[in-house]
């Protein structure tokens, strides 16, 4: 049984539940999915993979960093201790990645910039391709952040043309995009397939 968190703060969430549970009935693998709200949360879930949604990040930051909550600060400690944890990232979860403002180094090693495909009238949907699939993937960019430059850490995992669209550091992918809204759950099927490698 694989242990999934999922971070429920705010945002896109439910699409993420459907994707991974229709992958795990397609890999006839056992799933649990833990949501999670607080620190105690990602404790009991102990997780052999993470998904952050998308959403607004700084909604996110506020409620993630509450006294209440504190699942941040732990959250992304628990990645930097555990470099091989598959974790999953998408648009705000993508930015929280890049730039997780506790203090420590960054999970995900690229510079991004918050909505700078423009404004909500300025979300698209494109064709990318992405070297972790190994094929062209439906992308579905809403107010969606740009990488601006990549560290040493990180290499790119997906593109929109000549743009960076998705970063690799260790076992953590953040995407710029919404793979959870299109019907393509290719991201989701890395996620689970590479759970099942490092922890079995
Ligand atoms: N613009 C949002 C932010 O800054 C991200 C958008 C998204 O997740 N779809 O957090």
């Amino acid at each position: 049984m694989l242990r999934i968190g999922l971070v429920m703060l705010q945002g896109a969430r439910h699409a993420h539940l459907k994707a991974l549970n229709t992958v795990s009935e397609e890999l006839k693998l056992d799933i649990e999915i833990f949501e999670l709200r607080n620190k105690n949360d990602l404790i009991e879930c102990n997780p052999n993979a993470i998904v952050i949604p998308g959403g607004e990040s700084t909604t996110m930051r506020l409620t993630g960093n509450s006294l209440n909550s504190q699942l941040f600060p732990e959250l992304f400690e628990w990645m930097r201790k555990n470099p091989n944890l598959p974790v999953l990232g998408t648009c705000a979860g993508a930015i929280l990645l890049s730039d997780p403002q506790d203090g420590g180094e960054r999970i995900v090693d690229a510079d991004i910039s918050r909505n700078a495909f423009g404004n909500q009238s300025n979300s698209f949907q494109s064709m990318i391709y992405s070297s972790l699939l190994s094929r062209d993937f439906p992308g579905v960019f809403i107010r969606a952040p740009r990488f601006l430059d990549l560290g040493l850490k990180s290499s790119a995992v997906a593109l929109l043309g000549e743009e960076v669209v998705g970063v690799r550091t260790n076992n953590r992918i953040a995407l710029t995009f919404h793979p959870e809204l299109s019907d393509d759950f290719g991201f989701h099927k890395w996620l689970l397939n590479e759970a099942l490698e490092v922890f079995s």
